[in-house]
């Protein structure tokens, strides 16, 4: 059995996580803009330049993240967290304790890993 109390605390944490995260990232970002774009001008500082597109790299990293655990409360909600969206099986309560918002069950992760490489 799912323990959806748990898991909902759970993905709330980790959003919480996450959140703190971007927050500490824009802050530390040398091109902190409100757009998120810009403009290379001739002698724009490279370091500052990479440190931006890191930072860009992370943040996108994070909001998808983050838009995992929006997808996983909101399947809770719905009643269909935990069935896999590959085979319609349900994914292993312990594998959703290590990762709440897992999408896939274990077999059609590795599955879809093994056809990516
Ligand atoms: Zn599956």
């Amino acid at each position: 059995m799912i323990d959806f109390n748990k898991i909902k605390n759970k993905v709330k944490k980790q959003q919480a996580i996450i959140l703190s995260r971007i927050r500490r990232l824009r802050h530390d970002d040398p091109f902190s803009t409100v757009d998120r774009s810009i403009i290379v001008e001739p002698g724009t500082d490279a370091a500052a330049l990479f440190g931006h597109e890191q930072v860009v790299v992370l943040e996108n990293q994070l909001k998808r993240e983050l838009k995992e655990t929006e997808a996983a409360l909101a399947k809770i909600k719905k009643g269909t967290y935990g069935i896999c969206e590959r085979c319609g099986k349900r994914i292993d309560p312990k594998r959703l304790e290590v990762k709440p918002q897992a999408v896939y069950c274990l077999k059609c992760k590795n599955e879809l890993e093994a056809k990516k490489n």
